[in-house]
This record gives C-alpha cells, structure tokens and sequence, in this order.
C-alpha cells in the first residue's frame, strides 16, 4: 500500500532508469501473502512481460504504473530497484529481470497490488478504475469548484479522517498523507464535516493541493522510501517519527491515537477537537 506522492515520485524514477530496459524474466508471487493481489495467474506474468521494453510510466492514485511493452504493470507496493550484481530480496511478491543484469522487485507491506494487464484494459480493481475516473490533487483539474462536488449528502455525518481518507475521494490520499494536511489545515482528524465552518473548508482544500504537491517535490515523506531505497526529503510534521516530539508550530506535544482502521496524530493545541 502507497500512498499518491511516492507513485508519483517512484514513476518518474522509473521512467528515467528503467525506460528503454527490456526485460529478461519476471517472476510473480514467489512468496505466498495473504493480501497480494494478482492479475490472473501469477505464473504467467513472464510469459506476459519476457522481451518487452520499459516504456512510461506514472503514479496513479497509489498505484506506479509502468508500461511494458503492450503490458501495463501496475503496482500498490514499494518498488526497489537492483544493480548489476546486487543481492535481490529472499522474499518478494514481484521480481522483474532485465537483460542487462538490473532488476527491479516489490513486497506486499499490510497488502499490495501487483496487477499486469493489456494496456488499455481495465484493471478491474475499484480502487485504482476508481483513482483514473477521478482528477488527481496534483493537476490543475482538481480546483476548489471540483472539491466542492465531492460534498454529497452523506459527507456531513463524516469525520475530517473519514472524508479525505476513504473511498478513494481523493485519489491516492491515505492515512499517512493525511496527517500532515489536517495539521496544516488546523482540523482534528475527528470533526466532523458538519462542524466545519467555510473557510476550515478552504484551508482543507488548500492543504491537500499545497501538502501533496510539497511531497512530490521533495521526493516523498522521510517515512517511505523510493526507487533507490532511500527515504524521501519531505520531511513528516506528524508521523511515528515524530509522535511525542514537540509541535513544530506550538511545542504541545504530538499525539497518536488509533481511529478509523490507521494511526492518527495531531497536535491536540493546532488542531483542537470540535471546533472549525
Ligand atoms: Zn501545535
């Protein structure tokens, strides 16, 4: 599971090193994992990948997609890459060969989606058929007029977590990148919806297009990795890395709670409960 900035930025690292490798072997669900999800048959993605060449590539929701030939591979787990020699991973769900002896692999972390597809196909999983419908927050598309058609009927009732977090409303925004757009937007990750007067709706809007875009440009959060295994430069307001730590903006110290099927952490001080 990946969240939309390291798609992002893992796509465009893919793009550059990989584009133009053809690939010698793939081999798919080599180690069993409950929540690893293939297209079809596992055993076949060699047959289907073997020969063809790296061509784009982009993240999609928390989806990297990566055309391969006339195969599109789309991935919801890390993607690492491998040199010439280098020791691959004992366990992982996806191991892409190419003939000059790089390799790319992918391990499931709670779950993971390695799909592989004709491109062109649908990919026949809701979350990422449901992530190419919607504007990603990263394009000019996804403006305050767009934000206010997502206000059904039923989004009052919804916490400020369970609106932006949940069923892919936001394409490729999850608990993780959550936290630090409701910090910037001063929100509990409790209020509800309802409780939120307009301009808490402006700065949530402006929280998720600002956070995001700032994710991708410092190559991912300091809590994930990318490409090369490395962490990203974005460096994380609340996250396990700084849960007990001092806010940045008031010194109250950050919080984690469990809520809604994932860790929230906020500044009890920045983001007071109840109030918009
Ligand atoms: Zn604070």
């Amino acid at each position: 599971m990946i969240e939309l900035p390291e798609a992002t930025v893992i796509a465009r690292q893919i793009a550059k090193t990989l584009g133009g490798k053809r690939v010698g072997s793939a081999v798919a669900g080599a180690s069993p994992h409950k929540f690893a999800w293939y297209t079809g048959d596992p055993a076949e993605y060699n047959e289907r990948l073997a020969g063809k060449v790296v061509g784009a590539a982009e993240g999609v929701a928390g989806n990297i997609e990566v055309h391969v030939g006339d195969m599109l591979l789309s991935v919801s787990a890390p993607v690492r890459y491998h040199q010439v020699g280098e020791k691959r991973p004992k366990k992982h769900q996806l191991l892409v060969e190419f003939e000059d002896g790089t390799a790319i692999s992918s391990s499931a972390q709670m779950w993971g989606g390695f799909f592989c597809f004709p491109a062109g196909g649908a990919g026949g999983f809701s979350d990422r058929d449901l992530g190419k419908q919607r504007p990603s927050p990263l394009t000019d598309e996804f403006d305050r007029a767009y934000f206010d058609t997502l206000f059904d009927a039923e989004v009052p009732k919804l916490s400020a977590k369970a609106f932006l977090a949940t069923q892919q409303r936001v394409p490729g925004l999850g608990n993780g990148v959550l936290q630090d757009i409701l910090w910037t937007a001063r929100i509990h990750p409790k209020t509800k919806m309802a409780e939120l007067f307009p301009r808490a709706l402006d700065a949530m809007f402006d929280a998720v297009k600002a956070v995001l875009a700032a994710m991708v440009a410092r190559g991912g959060r300091d809590t994930e990795r990318d490409l090369f295994w490395q962490p990203g430069g974005y460096v994380t307001v609340l996250s396990r890395n700084t849960v007990d730590k001092p806010c940045p903006n008031c010194g109250a110290l950050i919080r984690k709670q469990p809520y809604l099927g994932g860790a929230i952490y906020f500044c009890a001080e920045c983001q007071p409960l109840g109030e918009g």
